[in-house]
């Protein structure tokens, strides 16, 4: 399918039977203009409110109307953490612990379990290989409705297989209608051939200068959690990016709480993420200073967390959210929509909040709210249009797409829900 092109004299957006903002302005309200228009021109918005204030702000003589059909138009989506470049799959390990299976049997069967066998499975896959894998994940989010997508690498744990995962992230940004933001997680583990001390040395002399020089990630995550990271060896990987220009964000506190989240707050971090057992005290700390918090509804629901993330406590220490997939070979998950549903309905958040997470908050997440996240006039016209009456839909009528175009840097890039080619 073959869309159109961005209209030289602008466009606007007429019929929708409600535009739902998600504007920094309106606190846990998203926003919703009944009946609203949106005018744009090229890349970004021009105007947005309803059709008088749209008309006056904006000149439409010329401009091409976009019939909404009385969908509801939302922000795209920012999914502010994700895995998504991986070798494999890991289907047998999901449904032996979906049935309590002895994980012995997986072991007489040879089956690889947990990151290792994603590492083999990565570093097994050639660029072309990991490029096509991928990109088809990629595609699905795009029309679910993500318009910019964060995504890390830390399956390869040698310096050679991580840069592989950041140049197939870059490469998949140059190729599908989506803004993507890499990561590096070269501390998500370490490799079974080497001690973690020796791979920390690895990481902070080779890893990072060369992901640096080749400027292939905006950000540096580690792990900070029982058995993987120590907050010491966390804050020595992050000062290290820092210095090299590459800001910090940290999982952490999702099965554990040894002081992950106190670091985030200490190094000032653009983001903590997971965080299961992050106690009020820390949350207070990172709503200081402005930390976001990203949390996975999804993962939660993957794993059959004991301990799933909890709102309220956040809520009450002030700390901005985000809402994101984490899609990775544990919790295959392509779909804001439905880690969405999983946020309001499991861990109760309220609609607008987990709307306005998985929008203006995964733009906060990214430092990128200034050009994207909501819909307000200068911001990049990242659209999607859903086939319901109400933005309560969104979080009533699951496991169908109902997502029927997006509209990327003002051009449509999905037209009845399927991706342009
Ligand atoms: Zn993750």
């Amino acid at each position: 399918m073959t869309c159109p092109e961005i209209p030289k004299a602008g466009w606007y957006i007429a019929g929708a039977s409600q535009v739902v903002t998600c504007s920094s302005v309106c606190g846990n309200a998203p926003g919703v203009i009944d009946g609203g228009w949106i005018a744009g021109s090229g890349e970004h918005l021009l105007a947005v409110g309803t059709e008088r204030e749209v008309r006056e702000a904006a000149d439409l003589d010329d401009a091409e109307r976009i019939d909404a059909a009385g969908q509801v138009v939302l922000p795209g989506f920012v999914d502010a953490h994700t895995h998504l470049v991986f070798g494999g799959s890991r289907v047998d390990e999901y449904l032996a612990k979906a049935i309590q299976e002895d994980p012995d049997l997986l072991r007489v069967r040879g089956v690889q379990t947990g990151i290792a066998a994603t590492v083999a499975a990565t570093r097994n896959a050639d660029f072309a290989s990991l490029l096509s894998q991928t990109a088809g994940r990629l595609s699905n989010m795009i029309t679910c409705g993500t318009t910019t997508v964060e995504v890390k690498s830390g399956y390869g744990f040698t310096v050679e297989s991580e840069i592989k995962m950041l140049e197939v992230a870059k490469a998949l940004g140059n190729c599908l209608p989506v803004d993507v933001i890499s990561t590096f997680l070269g501390a998500h583990g370490w490799p079974p051939e080497m001690g973690k001390a020796a791979y920390i040395d690895v990481l902070l002399e080779e890893m990072l200068p060369e992901v640096a020089r080749r400027r292939l990630a905006v950000f540096c995550d580690v792990w900070c959690e029982d058995s993987h990271f120590d907050a010491a060896e966390c804050a020595r990987i992050l000062s290290a990016a820092s210095a090299l220009g590459i800001a910090s964000k940290i999982h952490t506190d999702a099965y554990s709480y040894i002081g992950g989240s106190d670091l985030a707050a200490e190094i000032g971090a653009v983001s903590a993420e997971h965080l299961n057992f992050t106690p009020p005290s820390a949350l207070q700390k990172l709503a200081a200073v402005g930390t976001i918090g990203v949390v996975l509804p999804a993962t939660d629901f993957a794993v059959a967390h004991s301990h799933p993330f909890d709102p309220h406590p956040m809520r009450q220490a002030g700390l901005s959210l985000a809402v994101a997939t984490n899609c990775c070979p544990g919790t295959w998950c392509e779909s804001v929509p439905f880690a969405l549903v999983l946020a309001c309905r499991r861990h109760r958040m309220l609609p607008g909040e987990a709307l306005i997470a998985a929008t203006l908050g995964g733009a906060k997440a990214l430092r990128l709210s200034g050009d994207r996240g909501s819909l307000e006039p200068g911001k990049l016209a990242d659209l999607q249009f859903w086939n319901v009456e109400r933005w309560e839909d969104v979080f009533y009528r699951y496991g169908r797409k109902l997502v029927t175009r997006v509209m990327k840097r003002g051009r449509v890039v999905v037209q009845d829900g399927c991706l342009c080619g």
